[in-house]
């Protein structure tokens, strides 16, 4: 296939289109770029991860979304269309009427958005009667067959707990409700089961799955793990030091990779390579203030060259629902072999 440069998004039918987002702080060492010139998109009833280490600007993106940046923080430069309004010139009456409705969040800390003094089946139901029209016992039904969907044991009793009362798991668990009852059309979820058990992790992931299905709810689920990912995504989106790195449809991620840091986060997946020796990426993500010229991720590349150093590459369509940033001309064949069928 001809390869052509491009900044474009992959799909066209999207929920919300992000486009060259530049998001600053301010800070003593001048002003720097958490998320630098990221575009990306988010189809109709998807479910798009959006994958990294730590500090690679996941979640300052996904704060940039939600207007949530810390206060020496802003978006500089870019556009984030949500269902073609535009969220960072909007005033803060529209967001508040678009977030916890239709634009909902989950963070990986549930105590950043539960009320310590109140019942939690009573926030999770003020949740559901600020946005839609329900008497008080039609409210209180649908938060408990919530908490019994999301396996909350003594769905009735634990209505009534105060957050204090319950263990760090069913919290999340109370949050992601939250986040889930009043069936949003985008679900944003920062890390929503880093703190779970697996167990409870693939119930929570299942219900994420119906969601989408029977609602047509699109998901941002922001992860570190691929192996999350793997289970429940149609499209990934790679980053590493504040840019979109690799970008494609899962299968074809996991099968034909193409960026040397998308083939390091597979190397590193337990589940794909049973029996052999799990290789981590050696180094770790620049800080700001250090960023190296040229690619981001050289110095860590086993693939790097001298030009490689010298100039930033651009993302290219490698593929349909293919593209990645990297001067690399071939497929990456990961360490659990798949990468050519
Ligand atoms: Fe590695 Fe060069 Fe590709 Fe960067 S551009 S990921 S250094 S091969």
């Amino acid at each position: 296939m001809e390869e052509k440069k491009t900044t474009e998004p992959v799909s066209e039918q999207a929920v919300m289109t992000v486009k060259d987002l530049r998001t600053a702080l301010k800070t003593r060492q001048g002003i720097l770029y958490p998320v630098d010139g990221v575009s990306l998109e988010i189809p109709k009833g998807k479910i798009i991860g959006l994958v990294g280490e730590s500090g690679c600007g996941k979640s300052m993106m996904a704060n940039s979304i939600m207007n949530l940046l810390p206060k020496n923080g802003y978006v500089a430069e870019g556009s984030i269309l949500f269902q073609g309004k535009e969220l960072t010139t909007c005033s803060k009456e529209e967001r508040r009427k678009l977030s916890g409705n239709r634009i909902t969040l989950i963070f990986q800390d549930p105590m950043t958005s539960l009320n310590p003094v109140i019942r939690v089946g009573k926030q999770v139901e003020e949740v559901l009667k600020l946005h839609k029209n329900l008497s008080k016992e039609e409210a209180k039904k649908t938060v408990i067959q919530m908490f019994t969907d999301m396996g909350i044991p003594e769905p009735e009793r634990r209505y009534y707990s105060f957050p204090h009362e319950l263990s760090g798991g069913l919290r999340q668990r109370v949050m992601i409700s939250a986040a889930m009852i009043c069936r949003p059309d985008l679900l944003i979820a920062d890390e929503p089961t880093t703190a779970l058990d697996v167990t409870i992790e693939a119930q929570i992931l299942k219900k994420m799955k119906t969601l989408q299905k029977e609602e047509g709810t699109s998901v941002l689920l922001i992860t570190h793990d691929l192996g999350v990912v793997a289970e429940v995504c149609d499209l990934v989106y790679v980053m590493y030091a504040g840019k979109i790195v690799e970008a494609a449809d899962v299968r074809e991620l996991f099968h034909h990779p193409r960026h040397p840091y998308t083939e390091g986060l597979l190397n590193s997946l337990p589940s794909r390579n049973r029996g052999r020796r799990l290789r981590s990426i050696p180094g770790v993500v620049p800080i700001l203030t250090e960023m190296p010229e040229g690619c981001r991720f050289a110095p860590r590349c086993p693939y790097a060259t001298d030009a490689c150093r010298q100039k930033q590459p651009e993302m290219r369509q490698v593929g349909d629902s293919h593209q990645v940033r990297c001067v690399l001309d071939r497929e990456l064949i990961s360490e659990g072999g798949e990468a050519n069928g």
